[in-house]
C-alpha cells in the first residue's frame, strides 16, 4: 500500500460547515473535525479512525490506529488478518495487529496519570464491542460518548453504554459498512 497515494483522498478532512459563521459551529463539531485530523495518522487502512478525549473543553488525549508501541506496522509488515465468528456463526474479518484509536487514546491517559472520569470521547464510528473499546469506555469512567456515524455491528457497544447510562450521540445519520 502506498500511503502518499492513499493521503490524497483523504486529505481536506475538516468538515466543510459551509454557511456557518465560527461562532455557530458546535463544541461537538469543533472537536469532531480535531478527531478526523488526528485519524489521518492511521498506520493500517482497514482503521483510519482518530480519537480525542476532551474534559471541560480541554483534550485529555488523542489516538489513532496503530499497532501497539514498537511493534511493526502494516504499512511496513502487512495486516493480521483475523477471523471472528460472532454468537449468531456471522464471521467478521479483523486485522489484530492495529489497535483502535480509542485504545491508543485511554491508555495514553493512563501513561500520564490523567484521569477520565466525566470525559467526553470523540471518535468517527461506535467504538467496537471484538476488541473491547466499548467496555474499556465504561472502565475508565468515560461518561459521554460523541461519534461521526454508527458502525454496522454498532449493537453490542450501544447495549454496554446502555448499561452504564453513557450518552451516546452520532453527529450523521447513517451506517459505516466495511
Ligand atoms: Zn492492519
Ligand atoms: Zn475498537
Amino acid at each position: 500500500m502506498n500511503k502518499k497515494e492513499n493521503t490524497l483522498e483523504h486529505t481536506g478532512n475538516i468538515k466543510d460547515h459551509g454557511y456557518l459563521k465560527p461562532q455557530d459551529i458546535s463544541r461537538d463539531d469543533y472537536f469532531m473535525d480535531i478527531c478526523r485530523v488526528v485519524g489521518e495518522k492511521w498506520t493500517c487502512d482497514r482503521g483510519r479512525s482518530g480519537c480525542v478525549i476532551v474534559k471541560d473543553g480541554n483534550i485529555l488525549s488523542t489516538g489513532y490506529v496503530d499497532a501497539a508501541e514498537w511493534s511493526p506496522k502494516c504499512e511496513e509488515v502487512g495486516h493480521q488478518i483475523w477471523h471472528v465468528q460472532d454468537e449468531h456463526t456471522h464471521e467478521t474479518e479483523h486485522c489484530m495487529r492495529n489497535w483502535c484509536a480509542e485504545l491508543h487514546a485511554i491508555a495514553h491517559a493512563a501513561r500520564e496519570w490523567i484521569c477520565l472520569y466525566w470525559a467526553t470521547l470523540y471518535t468517527k464510528m461506535t467504538p467496537c464491542y471484538i476488541r473491547h473499546c466499548a467496555q474499556l469506555i465504561v472502565a475508565s469512567g468515560i461518561t459521554r460518548v460523541v461519534c461521526e456515524r454508527k458502525y454496522q455491528d454498532a449493537k453490542p457497544s450501544e447495549e454496554v453504554f446502555k448499561h452504564a447510562w453513557i450518552e451516546l450521540l452520532y453527529l450523521e445519520n447513517w451506517i459505516e459498512k466495511y
